[in-house]
């Protein structure tokens, strides 16, 4: 049998890619979550976590000896040599474990669900890649719903994530997620059928 066909699904925050996913995982396909590897990876115990503790002090570490995000947070996003530092050391590690999951996977497709697919080199695992897309008013009014953040917060990090055209530019599909989910239950019905057809044709 030939490779499952990799497909990308990103969007910025609030935009739904974890609706998205949801509803193909609840249709079988398997999902590699950016995110969830970028914790894994640093979890407590790990040789990343212990390398980051050597470099930024046990002040980075909180007192059950998991990572401090809050604390490194803070560290990384005033200095960019040390977030240059941090992404040195657990990029690789992210992209090894993304490589080896995507390769497990037996269902028609994979996917994978990452913010910073277009960002860096994660898009070269993909072969097909689908946006989420809504107006950046929306991004906000379900972020701030959804984390109970100020509308402040999430349009700094709406300001470091790749403008929308740029991201509707690379898409190969894009999803408008604008409406009710109903709609979008029937876009993922559609989706669905042109990644499986997509996948048999090889
Ligand atoms: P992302 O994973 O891209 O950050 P989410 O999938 O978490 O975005 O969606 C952001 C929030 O908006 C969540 O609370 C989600 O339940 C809600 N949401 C997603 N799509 C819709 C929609 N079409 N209508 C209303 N709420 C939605």
């Amino acid at each position: 049998m030939s490779e499952p066909l990799r497909v990308g699904v990103t969007g910025g925050i609030g935009s739904g890619k974890s609706a998205v996913t949801q509803r193909l995982q609840s249709l079988d396909i398997e999902v590699v979550d950016a995110d969830i590897v970028a914790r894994e990876v640093v979890e407590t115990g790990s040789p990343a976590l212990q390398k980051i503790a050597l470099h930024f002090g046990d002040d980075i570490l909180s007192e059950d000896g998991s990572l401090n995000r809050a604390a490194l947070r803070r560290v990384v996003f005033t200095d960019p040599r040390e977030r240059l530092w941090l992404e040195n050391l657990t990029h690789p590690l992210i992209g090894e474990s993304i490589a080896k999951q995507l390769a497990a996977a037996t269902s028609p497709y994979v996917v994978l669900s990452s913010p910073l697919l277009l960002e860096g080199s994660q898009r070269d695992f993909v072969q097909h890649i689908v946006v989420v897309d809504v107006p950046e008013s929306v991004q906000v009014a379900r972020t701030t719903t959804r984390d109970n953040n100020n509308e402040e917060l999430v349009r700094a990090i709406m300001a470091a994530q790749m403008p929308r055209d740029s991201r509707l530019a690379s898409a190969d599909t894009v999803i408008d997620n604008s409406g009710a989910l109903e709609a979008l239950d029937e876009q993922i019905a559609s989706l669905h059928k042109k990644l499986l057809s997509l996948s048999a044709a090889g």
